[in-house]
Formats: C-alpha cells, structure tokens, sequence
C-alpha cells in the first residue's frame, strides 16, 4: 500500500512552458561565465559533461573547480518567481485529496523550493524538503540518494511512489521498488521509458495513483447542483 508520495520539484511541480528551468539555466551558464571564468562558447558542453560525470553542474564545481556552493545556489536561483509561476489551486486540492504523506526529492536547494512552493500555493502539504544540502550532495540519480530519504521516512520502496520529469532519475526509484510516474508533456511509452506510469502534467497524478490499486481514493464531496 502507498503511504508516501516522493515530488520531483523543478518542471514536475510546475510545467516545463512556465520558462523557470529555463531561466535558471541561463543563470547557470552566467555563473559559470561570470564567476568561473569559462569562455561562454564552452558553457553549455561543460555543464554536459558535468552532468553525465557528477549528475549536476555544481557537483561538477564542486569537484573540479572548488565553488562555494551556497553563492552558486543563491545565483542560480535568483530569479523572480512570480513572472513565472502561478497560484494553483487546482494542484492544491489534488494533494489535499491524496492520503499519503508528501515530500519533496529535489537536487535543487530548499529555499528555491520552499519559494516554490510558496508561489504555487503547496506548502502545506509537504511534510520535509529533501534538498542537494539534506542529500549531502549525493543527489539524483545517485542510489544512496534514494535511499537516504527512504530510511528518513523510516518507508520500503514499495510504500512510494515517486515522480519526475527525467526519466533517468526515476530508474533507481524502480530499483527500490517505487511506483514510478514520469511527467512527459511529449507522448511517451511508459514501457520503453521503463517506468509505471507517463501523465503529461502533475494533475494527472491522481489518476495514476488510484487506478495503480495500492492507494484508495479520498471521498470527494458531491458536486455542486447535484446534492
Ligand atoms: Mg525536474
């Protein structure tokens, strides 16, 4: 039976159109232009390789290049939050409905996420904030970093589910025997991306959730004009 739900935050919470990751991304390649010294051609096929080899770019500047990681973050995420996001008070009615306990899994840092959260008007649902600082550092998609929340909740895999936008961190979540669930805006097969369930945005979570069986939808109160 699922008794906890894991929330992927950045392009999961909110949808990928909403420009935010994007935006952070410029923020990204202005850091490592302006702070780091790289020429700007290089950026992008830097931040690459730093993603492949240490599964984010400030584990990359963490290890080649010795950053100060809290003036990384504090830069990266430094960005008006409201041209980008909206209250969402539909996503705050789904969660209310779904009885597990909520947690937030991000290799982003807490006070982008609790930021988040706030805008979008969340908050109150999400029981901890697994940040890149909680983690240690070992993020997404390292294994321990999955397991590190699990022993937190004191939760077997198979009590979880987990949601994200990129597949490839959604494959140790399987492993532990998680109820997988990729946000794809783009068509995709849930068999070739190795995962549960694809829904195309984060409120069609419920849906997947209740018809995988293991969790038993909340009593929804009758609609107005029909009681
Ligand atoms: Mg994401």
């Amino acid at each position: 039976m699922l008794r906890f739900g894991l929330f992927d935050l950045d392009d999961t919470l909110y949808a990928a159109q909403s420009g935010l990751w994007t935006a952070i991304g410029d923020r990204i390649d202005r850091y490592l232009v302006e702070k780091v010294g790289l020429p700007a051609d290089g950026v992008r096929e830097q931040r690459r390789a730093w993603f492949e080899e240490y599964g984010t770019t400030l584990n990359g500047l963490r290890a080649e290049r010795h950053v100060d990681s809290a003036d990384y973050l504090a830069f990266v995420h430094d960005l008006p939050l409201d041209d980008y996001l909206q209250p969402n008070p539909a996503l705050d009615a789904m969660l209310a409905r779904l009885p597990v306990e909520k947690v937030i899994f991000t290799n982003a840092d807490a006070p982008h996420a609790l930021r988040v959260l706030d805008r979008l008007g969340v908050g109150r649902h999400f029981q901890a904030v697994f940040d890149i600082q909680a983690l240690a550092f070992v993020n997404k998609p390292e294994p321990r970093a999955y397991q590190f929340v699990l022993d937190h909740l004191g939760a077997a895999g198979p009590e979880c589910f987990f949601v994200d936008d990129a597949p490839r961190n959604l494959q140790p979540a399987r492993m532990l025997g998680m109820h997988t669930i990729l946000i794809s805006p783009a068509p995709v097969s849930a068999r070739l991306a190795r995962v549960d369930a694809v829904i195309d945005n984060i409120l069609g979570l419920e849906a997947v959730v209740t018809q995988s069986g293991k969790l038993t939808p909340a009593v929804l109160p009758p609609a107005a004009g029909l009681s």
